[in-house]
């Protein structure tokens, strides 16, 4: 494959979804992990959007390689719209208290959303993800995906990552955690996204 992106993340779920997709295209990922020199770029925007591009462009300019960079979350109705930016380190931010991280930060943050949920009737969600490329020739493009669906009372399944345990998407029994992984790229936030993005990377790289 001479085709070749730098996936701008270390989170090991997340890069496995862009691979399988990528892959699929005939085109090499490469990740922060590959890149001999670091830099650390703030995710400090409001939106998903700030997020995404800050970091595309960023990454872009300093290794001087087409960069993908995505910024995603979960959209809770009943909780304002978080943990929304904020959805990686939800467990430790002051929104409805703090939660002890006793194993991994992806059960924290679950639990935490489950404790803000009890009781409550909406538990209508989305994830959301927001996608931007950027070619260090100076030019980027975004798209944004959208899964929309429900918080179940706990976690089923053990595919996927992050939120997926408790999350039903909309016309499913099933939570993306018990999903296949190509199921989840069909009707995933992430594989939305990235579809709308897809032919125009191909022309570029
Ligand atoms: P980011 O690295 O700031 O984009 O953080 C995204 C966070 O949102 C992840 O750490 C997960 O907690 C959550 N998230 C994003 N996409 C997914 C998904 O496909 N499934 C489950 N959780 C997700």
């Amino acid at each position: 494959m001479d085709k070749k992106i730098l996936v701008a993340t270390t989170n090991k779920g997340k890069l496995k979804e862009f691979k399988q997709i990528l892959g699929q295209q005939g085109i090499q990922v490469l990740s922060l992990e590959d890149m001999p020199k670091k830099i650390d770029i703030k995710e400090d925007g409001e939106t998903f959007l700030q997020n995404a591009i800050k970091k595309a462009e960023g990454y872009a300019k300093f290794y001087n390689i087409p960069v993908i960079s995505e910024d995603a979350g979960l959209v809770v109705e009943e909780l304002d719209g978080y943990p929304g930016v904020y959805s990686a380190r939800f467990y430790s931010v002051d929104y409805g208290g703090k939660e002890k991280v006793e194993t991994t930060k992806d059960k924290a943050n679950i639990k935490k959303l489950l404790r803000l949920l009890e009781g409550k009737k909406n538990r209508n969600a989305k994830f959301v993800s927001v996608i931007a490329f950027y070619n260090p020739e100076d030019f980027g493009f975004w798209a944004e995906g959208e899964c929309r669906g429900t918080i179940t009372t706990e976690p089923k399944g053990d595919k996927g990552f992050g939120y997926d345990p408790i999350f039903i998407p909309e016309g499913y029994t099933k939570t993306m955690a018990e999903l296949t992984p190509e199921e989840k790229n069909r009707i995933s936030h992430r594989g939305k996204a990235l579809h709308k993005l897809l032919n125009l990377i191909k022309t570029v790289l």
